[in-house]
């Protein structure tokens, strides 16, 4: 067994207010130099919606990550192989237009415009060629204009374009997912990396790009799945989301959380066997790789365990740490957390709580005193579908999904209960396979 610390985080999407404030902290702390105009390492999408970059989880031919062939683990485009075949052109590489062409103002013709009839327009101007622009695209573009977006293209989180029509026009549903690097266990951007710039740290699972020897491949863009490295075009290097790793080693949470208006994301750190990585991102079935991701995770509270990682050199205090994780208490003990697009199989290490809402609607402004018997059929009834969840956090396995509603549900049931001093239905929490405590 090799015993490793591992930051992650775990955001529940109910809070989400969808204000960006994350990105904008994000950005203002990390991507405030020339070339990282277009980047942000948070981005916050609207779905159903088509993401950022554009299509990012839609396009096969460079969705990264790894799949399992002839019964091996292999890297997907941006890989070892595609390296090999594409040695002078990364082929599948995201452009700059599917992030957005960065642009600023005129704010010269507004601020030293003469006096006239009308005001005077600040025209955008890009930040790349320094042109006068339209702006046809950009970061959570949904968000802002609402309506069908204008590729046409659908949300591979709808199975079919029947589907998505039907809960555009006629059964309309949003929900925000904010996202930053997974910082995965099996990350498929160092495996792609041809420099050995990509690491992942030994002492907590961070990953990050060595500046000075990354030269400019690209293939870590290509090679993850979630499109979450990015280039810098002025200095030609890549870069991605550090975890706030400065402001993690002097104590400090991420600047997104710090920041966050929804309070939605918490901080931790969790005990995994490393030894068992490669294993669980290998199992067949893709409906498995949640419970086989599980399995990493080693229980710090498990004196056998404390034994063997102090024995490895893990701190005392990042033992107990694990303890007190809040991410070890959301995904590993409570099972409400779960990953988002396990099939990559990069074994993701930032997590998410599926939304409810609205929940009081479904049940007719009611929630208290009811019975298992009322309360848990209206799941089916919850606005978001629960197979639009499942693809996004079950590999299309809806039953997960539902267990974690139903608990979701038993919780509120029993916190509005003893807040209001109502009777509560016990059978309500053994339902959902949970205890009072
Ligand atoms: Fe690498 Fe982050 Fe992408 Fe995972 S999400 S493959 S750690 S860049
Ligand atoms: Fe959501 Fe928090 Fe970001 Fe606001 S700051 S968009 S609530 S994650």
């Amino acid at each position: 067994m090799k015993i490793k610390a591992q930051f992650g985080m775990v955001m529940n999407l109910d809070k989400c207010i969808g204000c960006h404030t994350c990105s904008v902290t994000c950005s203002n702390t990390w991507t405030n130099r020339p070339g990282t105009e277009y980047m942000y390492w948070n981005n916050v999408e609207t779905k159903p919606g088509v993401g950022y970059p554009r299509e990012w989880e839609n396009n096969d031919e460079r969705k990264g990550g790894w799949h399992v062939k002839d019964g091996k683990l292999q890297l997907r485009a941006g890989g070892r192989v595609s390296k090999l075949l594409n040695i002078f052109y990364n082929q599948n590489l995201v452009q700059i237009d599917e992030y957005y062409e960065p642009w600023t103002y005129d704010y010269e013709n507004l601020i030293n415009s003469p006096e006239k009839d009308h005001q005077p327009v600040a025209r955008p101007i890009s930040q790349l060629t320094g042109e006068y622009m339209d702006i046809t695209w950009g970061p959570n573009w949904e968000d802002d204009l609402a309506g069908v977006h204008e590729t046409g293209k659908r949300d591979p989180n709808m199975r079919n374009l029947d589907e998505q029509i039907k809960f555009e026009f006629e059964e309309t549903f949003m929900m925000y997912l904010p996202r930053i690097c997974e910082h995965c266990q099996n990350p498929s951007c160092v495996s792609s990396c041809p420099s050995g710039a990509m690491y992942k740290r030994e002492e907590d699972g961070i990953v990050l790009v060595d500046q000075d020897t990354c030269r400019s491949w690209r293939f870590c863009m290509t090679g993850c799945p979630y499109k979450k490295v990015y280039f810098n075009w002025k200095t030609h290097k890549a870069e991605k989301c550090t975890f706030c790793f400065p402001r993690i080693e002097n104590g400090q949470p991420t600047i997104c959380s710090e920041t966050c208006v929804g309070r939605i994301r918490y901080i931790g750190i969790v005990l995994y066997d490393a030894d068992k990585v490669l294993e669980a991102a290998s199992v067949e079935d893709e409906k498995d790789l949640y419970e086989a991701q599980l399995e990493t995770f080693l229980d710090p509270f498990d004196p056998e365990i404390q034994k063997e990682a102090r024995k490895q050199g893990i701190p005392d205090d990042w033992i107990e740490a694990a303890q007190h994780s809040p991410v070890y208490k959301l995904a590993v003990e409570q099972k409400i957390a779960l990953p988002l697009h396990p099939e990559y199989r990069t074994m993701p290490m930032v997590w998410y709580i599926p939304p409810l809402s609205p929940f009081m609607n479904a049940l007719g402004g009611q929630v208290d005193s009811l019975s298992p018997d009322v309360i848990f059929p209206t799941i089916n009834q919850f606005r978001i579908p629960i197979d639009y969840l499942a693809n996004m956090f079950a590999a299309g396995d809806s039953d997960v999904i539902r267990n974690v509603l139903e608990k979701l549900v038993a919780m509120r049931s029993y916190m509005r209960s003893v807040q209001l001093d109502k009777p509560f239905d016990k059978s309500i929490l053994e339902r959902a396979g949970m205890t009072e405590e």
